[in-house]
């Protein structure tokens, strides 16, 4: 691992340890991990609960959870959703490289100027935006 490579996850660090905690809860209720392109990848448990986190997260069919990043965690219903929004969600995470902690403000920042301009706080989201342009 480079320097450069290095630095990207201790400025990202803060973030995924905020991830960490909705993951190791995921694996308690049955969800696998993997590990693609330096992403940890968590998916597959047998619960609803993790629904409730809504942050970043890609959404279909009125707001269902299919997946949310978190620095370097990525949690999904399941690894086949995981390997469809792979471009999506691996974007994601180079923002919270790019952004480190401050990502979560920035992210809430856009969200509100969005609404606030009366368009939609998620998919006019420029994070999304630029997420939905990398797939
Ligand atoms: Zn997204």
């Amino acid at each position: 691992m480079m320097l450069s490579d290095c630095l990207r996850y201790l400025w990202a660090a803060p973030a995924t340890v905020v991830g960490l905690a909705p993951a190791a809860l995921a694996c308690a209720f049955g969800a696998t991990v993997r590990v693609t392109d330096g992403v940890l990848e968590v998916a597959g448990a047998r619960s609803d609960r993790l629904r409730r986190f809504g942050r970043s997260s890609r959404r279909r069919g009125g707001g269902r959870f299919v997946a949310i990043t978190f620095g370097h965690v990525v949690i999904g219903q399941s690894h086949a959703v995981l390997d469809e929004l792979r471009a999506h969600e691996h974007e994601h995470v180079r923002q919270y490289e790019r952004w480190g902690v401050l990502f979560f403000a920035a992210y809430l920042g856009s969200s509100a100027a969005q609404w606030w301009c009366g368009r939609d706080p998620y998919r006019d989201n420029r994070f999304e935006r630029q997420a939905r342009a990398a797939e």
